[in-house]
């Protein structure tokens, strides 16, 4: 439906103005994180600094919005239960029953009044309730927002509900849907004061004084989030242009100075100014689901912006490279692939077709990213086809190995629990001279953010080094290998962390953009 980018649109026009915005997720979800999910289940798993696994949400609300965002952004109902019971299992509730009224729905209210008193001169918080009304597990979040809303007085709260006006037969469109979870949610004992209605165009005056009639909001209340063929970054834009920041400012009694758009008008005329294309090939495991690698197309998307490009993603499926014996002909007769991208990923399957990618790649001297995984398998690459070690390996995947090139952590050799145990979050990285990473930052120290158990085996530094793989970055203490590059090569670059978790349509991330770039100059 959209409430994620509703929700970041929103903050984004209320710090144009000049509030300090915080956002927040619930995720009415039992697990404690979004870590332990597959990708399927959820989409992508968003890391933020302090290296809390979290909903692919929070990956808007960065792209957006200049939130910081740590893990009391993100509450689900695994968090909120794992701490009551904590609680009560030290006794601390001195021998009262415990309940879903009030202990559980205090701890969330507590939790999302944290962060809006983190910082003294936070002006709104908005917090988005996933799933949608009805749904039996998101009803102790919704009390506890009526709670709240009853607590901090109208003035203080406002309830903003998106709801679906879908078309039928013929092009007409029915408010029936929106009546109905307005009911809900008011059975739930509030009141929308807000409405955002998803529409496959823009609503009438007529449609929403109707909706209006049904609802008990105002009509000038009742906003549009219509499909756009343009860029879900154009929404900070449309609802500004539906005075949607001042509606709700004015509900909440809120002063404050026009809006300034600028940085969103410019970005719009960079989407415009585009020219040509450039087909990037996504080789990984995810492939039907687009929320997969959610933040990878995005960053790809913000690159492209850059360089005045559009980027098209051709999206692969690793185990086809893996079954055809001429990843040429898919590669450049079918796809006619201008740069190609491994993203994270996790498991065996497919493997030996992302390898084939890498390979293919640096043979070809087609631009090559590889993110995490994918700077392994440039690694296992190099071994197997460079340095003839048919057998290299993640252990990851192949235990019995010769080759272990990539290999577990030391302090990972014992990790029985899988829940937020890898290595997380942001760390800093150092890029050597010379190197195109370098080129890429400018700077040599560089912080990113880290999702990974498994690492280049220093075993093999001196072999794989003296056979032309470049390590172009490491940790400070020169423990870990953060980055390789391949040598003579327009552009083939693999680092251990995640580059994509920070890149906005303002500003992209550096690798992205030299990496699109040096794909549209191989083109050309
Ligand atoms: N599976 C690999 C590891 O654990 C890569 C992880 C990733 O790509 N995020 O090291």
């Amino acid at each position: 439906m959209g409430k994620g980018v509703a929700a970041s649109s929103l903050g984004a026009l209320l710090e144009s103005r000049g509030l300090n915005v915080r956002m927040v997720k619930c995720d009415p979800y039992i697990n404690v994180d979004a870590g332990t999910m597959s990708p399927y289940q959820h989409g992508e798993v968003y890391v933020t600094d302090d290296g809390a696994e979290t909903d692919l949400d929070l990956g808007n609300y960065a792209r957006f919005t200049g939130s910081p965002l740590s893990r009391a952004n993100s509450i689900t109902t695994g968090q909120v239960y794992d701490a009551v019971i904590r609680k009560e299992r030290e006794g601390r509730f001195l021998g009262r029953c415990v309940q879903v009224i009030p202990h559980i729905t205090d701890e969330i209210k507590s939790r999302i009044l944290a962060v809006a008193r983190e910082d003294p001169d936070n002006d709104v918080v908005i917090v988005e309730i996933g799933g949608t009304v009805g749904d039996i597990e998101s009803i102790p979040f919704l009390e506890a927002a009526r709670q709240l809303i009853h607590e901090l007085g109208r003035i203080n709260a406002l309830s903003v509900h998106l709801t679906l006006i879908p078309e039928v037969a013929g092009g007409e469109l029915k408010t029936k849907p929106t009546q109905h979870s307005v009911k809900a949610m008011q059975e739930m004992g509030i009141q929308p004061d807000v409405l955002i209605c998803r529409a496959p165009v823009v609503l009438d005056e007529s449609t929403r004084r109707k909706i209006a009639l049904f609802t008990n909001v105002e009509s000038d209340a009742v906003f549009t989030s219509y499909d756009v063929d343009t860029t879900i970054y154009e929404i900070p834009i449309i609802f500004f242009n539906q005075k949607l920041d001042q509606v709700v400012l004015k509900k909440m009694g809120v002063e404050s100075r026009h809006a300034k758009l600028n940085a969103w008008s410019a970005m719009m005329e960079r989407f415009a100014r585009r020219k040509g294309k450039v087909r990037i090939g996504i080789v990984g495991k995810y492939m039907e689901l687009h929320d997969a690698y959610k933040s990878v197309y995005e960053a790809l998307f913000h690159a492209g912006l850059e360089c005045a490009v559009e980027v098209e993603l051709v999206k692969i499926d690793s185990s086809r490279l893996e079954e055809t014996e001429n990843v040429e002909t898919v590669l450049n007769g079918e796809e006619k692939i201008d740069g190609i991208l491994v993203p994270g990923g996790f498991g065996q399957r497919g493997i030996n077709g992302m390898v084939k990618a890498a390979a293919w790649a640096r043979t070809n001297k087609v631009p090559y990213f590889g993110i995490c995984l994918g700077m392994q398998i440039m690694v296992i690459d190099w071994g197997r086809n460079v340095l003839g070690w048919e057998d290299a390996d993640s252990t990851e995947f192949n235990q019995d190995s010769k080759h272990p090139v990539i290999s577990l952590l030391e302090e990972q050799v014992d990790v029985k629990n899988y829940g937020g145990t890898m290595r997380l979050g942001k760390s800093e990285t150092v890029a050597e001279p010379g190197t195109r990473i370098l080129a890429a930052y400018k700077e040599k120290n560089i912080w990113e953010r880290h999702r990974h158990r498994y690492e280049f085996s220093n075993k093999y530094r001196t072999e794989m080094t003296g056979s032309g793989l470049k390590i172009a970055a490491l940790t400070p203490d020169g423990s870990l290998v953060e980055c390789v590059e391949w040598p003579d090569h327009p552009w083939g670059l693999g680092v251990q962390f995640h580059p994509e978790f920070k890149s906005k349509p303002t500003a992209a991330s550096p690798l992205f953009r030299d990496f699109i770039a040096a794909a549209r100059d191989q083109k050309k």
